[in-house]
C-alpha cells in the first residue's frame, strides 16, 4: 500500500538529460495513492501551498479533490485548474489571517467562500458588502509543529481566531447577516494520536458556540510523512480518522443533522512524490571535510537552511559505474551564502551525511521534496526557478519550463525604458 516511486538510475539519467539540472521530477500515482489514503473524511481540501503547479491540481481534481488557496494568486490557480464544486462542497475555499484588495476582489467575483483567521476580516467582508459562506479557524490555545516556524496554535502563533473571541466573531457575523456554516483547526498533530485527542475536544467544545448554524467541520492539514524512513513511522490515516469522525458524531448529536468533515492535507499528497534530482560541480575538502557543491540551493529547496528539516539523499553515479565506497559527506549549494547546506540540523548546525564517493558530474537526488519545495523557491542570486518534471504513465513530462533570463527581469525591463 505504502508505494514509494523508485527513482531508477535510467530515469534520472533520462530527467537529467532532457530538461538540465536543477530539475523536479514528481511521480504521479503517489500523488493519487496519497490522495485516495485520505478520501476516507468526506473530503479531501488540498492545500496549494505545498505544490501548486498546476499539473498536480488538476491531476488531484481529477481524482475528486477540492483546494484550500492562502492569496489571490492560489485561488487564480484553483479556478485555472477548474475546482469548481457544488454549494455543499466548494471547489475553492480562502484561508487566511488577512485579505488584500486582490484577494477580496476575487472572493466577491466567484462567490468564494472564505475561512476566518482574524475577527477583523468578517467586518471588512461587511464594508465590501461580500455575502460568502464562512468558516471560523480556530486557535484552541495550543499548538503542535516540527520546529518552531511551523507551530500553528497557541498563544504565540499569529494564525486563527483565539478560542475565547469565537462567540464574538458569531455576533459580528449575526449583525451583518453572514453565515458561518463552519469551523476549522489546522494544528498539525502529525502522527501524535494523543495530541490530536486534544485538537478533537477543543473541536467539540467550540461547536457549543455555534450550534445548529454548523454544517461542517474541518481537520486542517499538518500530517506528516515519515522524511526518516527508518526513524519515523507514516501516519495512519484510518486511525486519524476514527478520532474525527467519532468527535464528528457527537457533534451530529448536538445539532440533529449531519455534519460533513473535510481534511486539508498538503505534505502528506505531494512530499513523497517528489525529488530534486542536482548535479555535483566540485568536490572539495575544508580541512577534514569532504564537501560536494551541487547546481540546486536554498532557492530550490530551502527546508533545510529554514527549519533544518532532514531529507534523505542519495547518489546516482552519471555512467552507471558501481557507487560502493561510503564516506561523511557535506552537501551544499552553489549560492554566495554560507547557510546554503543542505546537510544541516535545526539552529544552521553543518552536520555530514555518510554518502556514497563520488565525482563531478554524478548526480545527487533529494527526496520527498515535493511538499514546499518548488513553491517556497526564490530568485535569490538572480537564480532561475528550476524546470518541474511529472512521471505519468511511464513518460517524463516537462509540466513548468525552466525559467529563463527574460522572464526574471521582464518586469525590470519595463521599467528600465524609462530612464
Ligand atoms: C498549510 C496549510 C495546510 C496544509 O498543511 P500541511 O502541513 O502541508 O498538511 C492546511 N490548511 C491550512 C489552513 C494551511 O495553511
Amino acid at each position: 500500500m505504502w508505494t514509494k516511486f523508485p527513482l531508477s538510475v535510467e530515469i534520472c539519467h533520462g530527467v537529467a538529460k532532457e530538461f538540465a539540472t536543477p530539475v523536479w521530477l514528481y511521480d504521479a500515482n503517489t500523488i493519487v495513492d496519497r490522495l485516495k489514503l485520505c478520501q476516507v473524511f468526506d473530503t479531501v481540501r488540498y492545500a496549494i501551498k505545498a505544490n501548486s503547479n498546476l499539473a498536480v491540481l488538476s491531476l488531484l481534481k481529477e481524482h475528486g479533490a477540492v483546494v484550500d488557496a492562502v492569496s489571490a494568486g492560489e485561488i487564480q490557480r484553483a479556478l485555472m485548474a477548474g475546482f469548481v464544486g457544488t454549494s455543499e462542497v466548494p471547489g475553492v475555499v480562502y484561508t487566511a489571517d488577512v485579505f488584500d484588495d486582490e484577494a477580496l476582489a476575487l472572493i466577491k467575483k466567484y462567490s468564494i467562500p472564505v475561512n476566518v483567521g482574524s475577527p477583523d476580516m468578517i467586518s471588512q467582508l461587511g464594508e465590501a458588502g461580500i455575502k460568502v459562506p464562512l468558516t471560523i479557524r480556530i486557535n484552541p490555545g495550543f499548538g503542535h509543529g516540527h520546529s518552531r516556524k511551523t507551530n500553528t496554535g497557541g498563544d504565540l502563533s499569529k494564525h486563527g481566531v483565539w478560542h475565547e473571541q469565537l462567540s464574538q466573531c458569531v455576533q459580528k457575523a449575526k449583525e451583518l447577516d453572514i453565515p458561518i456554516t463552519g469551523l476549522h483547526i489546522h494544528i498539525g498533530s502529525g502522527a501524535d494520536l494523543e495530541h490530536l485527542a486534544l485538537v478533537c475536544d477543543a473541536m467539540l467544545e467550540c461547536s457549543k458556540v455555534l450550534g445548529s448554524d454548523l454544517r461542517y467541520i474541518s481537520a486542517g492539514g499538518g500530517l506528516s510523512i515519515p522524511y526518516r524512513k527508518n526513524e519515523e513511522d507514516a501516519v495512519d490515516v484510518g486511525e486519524y480518522f476514527k478520532l474525527w469522525d467519532e468527535t464528528r458524531q457527537k457533534i451530529e448529536k448536538q445539532v440533529g443533522h449531519k455534519i460533513r468533515l473535510e481534511l486539508e492535507p498538503g505534505r502528506f499528497i505531494v512530499a513523497e512524490s517528489g525529488f530534486l534530482i542536482a548535479q555535483i560541480r566540485a568536490v572539495k575538502k575544508m580541512g577534514e571535510n569532504l564537501f560536494y557543491l551541487i547546481d540546486a540551493g536554498f532557492t530550490d529547496l530551502v527546508r533545510p537552511a529554514f527549519y533544518g528539516a532532514w531529507h534523505e539523499i542519495s547518489v546516482i553515479a552519471r555512467d552507471g559505474r558501481p557507487l560502493d565506497e561510503v564516506a561523511p559527506v557535506i552537501v551544499a549549494g552553489p549560492l554566495c551564502e554560507s547557510g546554503d547546506v543542505f546537510t544541516q540540523e535545526e539552529g544552521g548546525f553543518v552536520v555530514t551525511r555518510n554518502l556514497p564517493l563520488a565525482q563531478v558530474g554524478d548526480y545527487v537526488v533529494i527526496h520527498d521534496a515535493g511538499a514546499y519545495g518548488a513553491t517556497m523557491s526564490s530568485n535569490y542570486n538572480s537564480r532561475f526557478y528550476a524546470a518541474e518534471v511529472m512521471w505519468k504513465e511511464n513518460a517524463a513530462k516537462l509540466i513548468r519550463k525552466r525559467q529563463s533570463f527574460e522572464h526574471l527581469i521582464a518586469n525590470e525591463l519595463l521599467q528600465m525604458r524609462r530612464y
